[in-house]
């Protein structure tokens, strides 16, 4: 019997566990979080322990699949699936140019399938717009540290929750989004403070030392509250602010007019509350601010995100143990997506516009400098609006499931319909996108190829496939290898024969770029050091195993100053009015639900943990008003849809708010489609709605 112990990572959350498989024979045998792994020292979630199971569902897509004249998906060969493939898009691609097919990629695959895809789409079909679902969760993050910093740099490592004193969690419901994370502040033996800022009681928010529950909405208005009390009481570290900063002057001007009485109404939040909140930052020694989409899915979500930087730059808490505006990401490779997937920025975060940065590309690949697009891609929701327009006559999309996640998604059926050709590859020929497809592409999932992902802190932990794929799946880096083959692309990539060949490219690509990981020298050494975090540049390196950034308050701008950015409060998206008087959030629903449950659904044991049908949360209060009770069937409409659900009567929701889970296809048809102006990433977290009992 041939025995086998391989190491591989979670493909869930961002967190990035790592696990230990017993391999006899092909068949896993035993499954363990590892002991020894930095991120999670031997702790999982219930959907790491469940990993596998997922990729045995019985509507696994076990073959290539082609819409037939009867309106069915039916099962062609590989080789006529590839035709298929290529005479589509190049028929849409000859007829219509380079910006008539898109492209729209995932969080969820390994960096170098990313960055295969990223090549190939681009560089060989000659596409110039392919954008990734991370725009839905981790944009915002991205555009907030790139302008702040100069760089998508987020600077903290996971030791900063043990070391913190006072840790504001914004937005963010992290011990059932990021559990094994969140876990770690057991660790933290000091006398620390937890303080939660949301809208809604969460989990985390019960959990927390302090619940300050915010207005939707009001946390910019609060954190330049915050901002004007620091300045006011001269708590600011006026050393570091002029040494490292850029644009205090402005900042001070700008949060003068928000006094903590000014802001009492928007924020839901007394004066004392603010006050008390700005003093408490003031004395910690190292205060943390951690966030996820309660912050990034938002219309002013960039500036929001910048706020809590500055508070952390005017305060000097960057750059230490315990300290960091600090953004939890949220798909297992969402850095790797922002950083490596050549989607809207080149390779290691350069820039399509720069003749400079396509020629360095280029020649690193060999490949005529023409082929790199001038021109950056359109984010998603421009993609989506370019199908409406028929501007975008092709997609191809890629382990992600907008059919079910897109923010008001009720034309987006009808929207892939007017496509020419639409091809969908992925684990499930069932996903909402899926069904919609012209032609299915059967994708192999985590567990069952190679690669890479990035978690939160920077650290590039290897995933190793533990199982084969089943039926006739392939690994994505397979599929597009076979395309490339069949485009007759495969001479631009000569040496990208494994996904090893292409993380060999990206560390070459990334030498002295911030993210520079050429010190890096293969899959062997990530393996034996438990994952590094970036940079881990060739020559002068640091081996710490926990490494966070900018303790010499350098940053990556062109004076190495931090900027710090302010903008005027705007109105929110969509009124709520007699008609739609309550306000709709969406969000996790419970540590074993993930996304639109295309894995976390399948597995008989996680179900069992939440509630099979979609609900919605409501305060006891309007449960009253409506003649709304608990368990009972209520309708919620907004202007664009409504839908029937459960209704859960509770303190969970304040007044005038409620809650459905983004798991469930019953949230997206109420959505407002309301987009940040700087990432562009779509407002899940404010509607107008109205409930009307039903039973
Ligand atoms: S916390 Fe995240 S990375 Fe860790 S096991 Fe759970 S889902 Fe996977």
């Amino acid at each position: 019997m041939a025995t086998q112990t391989i190491r591989t990572t979670c493909s869930y959350c961002s967190v990035g566990c790592n696990f230990t498989a017993t391999v006899e024979d092909g068949r896993v045998t035993s499954w363990k979080p590892a002991k020894d792994y930095p991120v999670n020292r031997g702790r999982s979630c219930p959907k790491g322990f469940n990993l596998l199971e997922p990729f045995a569902a019985e509507d696994r897509a076990l073959y290539p699949m082609v819409r037939g004249d009867d309106g069915e998906l039916h099962r062609v060969p590989w080789d006529e699936a590839l035709d298929r493939f290529v005479s589509g898009f190049r028929a849409v691609l000859d007829t219509h140019g380079p910006e008539s097919a898109a492209f729209l990629s995932t969080g969820q695959i390994p960096m170098e399938e990313m960055a295969f895809l990223g090549a190939l789409g681009k560089f060989g079909m000659g596409m110039v717009h392919g954008d990734g679902n991370t725009r839905q969760c981790m944009a915002t993050a991205a555009v907030a540290y790139k302008q702040a910093f100069g760089f998508d740099a987020p600077p903290f490592t996971y030791t900063d929750i043990e070391e913190s004193d006072f840790l504001v969690f914004l937005g963010s419901n992290a011990m059932i989004s990021h559990p094994v994370l969140w876990n770690r502040l057991k660790n933290n033996t000091r006398d620390r403070t937890v303080v939660v800022i949301d809208p809604r009681a969460t989990k985390t928010a019960r959990a927390a030392d302090e619940h300050l529950r915010i207005q939707p909405k009001g946390d910019l208005s609060f954190l330049y509250a915050v901002t004007n009390e620091i300045i006011a009481n001269r708590w600011v570290d006026e050393e570091f602010v002029a040494a490292h900063t850029s644009g205090f002057d402005e900042l001070a001007a700008h949060v003068a007019g928000f006094t903590p009485e000014g802001v009492e109404a928007v924020t839901g939040l007394s004066a004392d509350t603010i006050r008390q909140f700005a003093r408490r930052f003031h004395e910690a020694s190292a205060a943390s601010f951690w966030w996820t989409m309660g912050v990034n899915q938002s219309h002013q979500g960039v500036r929001t995100a910048q706020a809590m930087i500055n508070l952390c730059l005017i305060t000097g808490n960057i750059g230490r143990p315990g300290t960091g505006p600090n953004s939890i990401t949220g798909q297992a490779n969402a850095m790797g997506s922002r950083l490596y997937s050549n989607t809207t920025s080149l390779y290691a975060g350069l820039d399509f516009l720069k003749d400079a940065d396509r020629r360095y590309v280029a020649d690193l690949m060999g490949i005529d400098a023409d082929r790199v697009p001038q021109a950056n891609s359109l984010p998603y929701h421009r993609i989506l609006e370019g199908v409406d327009s028929g501007e975008i006559r092709a997609l191809w999309i890629i382990a992600t499931n907008p059919g079910h996640s897109w923010i008001d998604h009720n034309t987006l059926a009808k929207r892939f319909a007017s496509l020419d050709f639409l091809v969908v590859q992925d684990l499930y020929h069932t996903t909402e996108t899926a069904q919609c497809a012209d032609l299915v592409l059967p994708a192999a999932g985590s567990g069952e190829k190679s690669g890479t992902f990035i978690n939160s802190e920077r650290r590039i932990g290897i995933v190793d496939r533990v199982l084969d794929p089943p039926g006739e799946a392939r690994s994505d880096f397979d599929i597009f290898r076979a395309i490339a083959d069949r485009w007759d692309a495969t001479p631009l990539f000569p040496e990208w024969q494994t996904p090893e060949d292409v993380f060999r490219f990206l560390t070459r690509v990334s030498r002295g770029r911030p993210c520079d990981i050429s010190g890096i020298s293969g899959y062997d050494m990530l393996r034996a050091r438990g994952g590094i975090q970036w940079p881990y540049p060739e020559s002068g390196h640091d081996d710490a195993e926990q490494r966070r950034l900018f303790a010499d308050g350098r940053f990556f701008t062109p004076d190495e100053r931090a900027r710090l950015l302010v903008t005027d409060i705007e109105p929110v998206p969509e009124a709520t009015d007699d008609e739609y008087p309550m306000i709709l959030i969406t969000g996790r629903g419970s540590t074993v639900q993930f996304h639109t449950q295309t894995r976390t659904g399948k597995v008989p044991m996680l179900r069992k943990s939440y509630p099979a049908t979609a609900y919605v949360e409501v305060n006891p209060q309007d449960a009253e008003r409506l003649g709304i009770v608990d368990e009972s069937r209520v309708r919620v409409r907004s202007r664009r849809g409504d839908v029937t659900v459960t209704a859960r009567v509770g303190e969970t929701m304040a007044p005038g708010q409620v809650f459905i889970p983004m798991h469930y296809p019953e949230a997206n048809p109420l959505t407002y489609p309301a987009f940040d102006p700087y990432s562009f990433e779509p407002n899940y977290k404010w509607a107008a709605v109205r409930l009307d009992a039903l039973d």
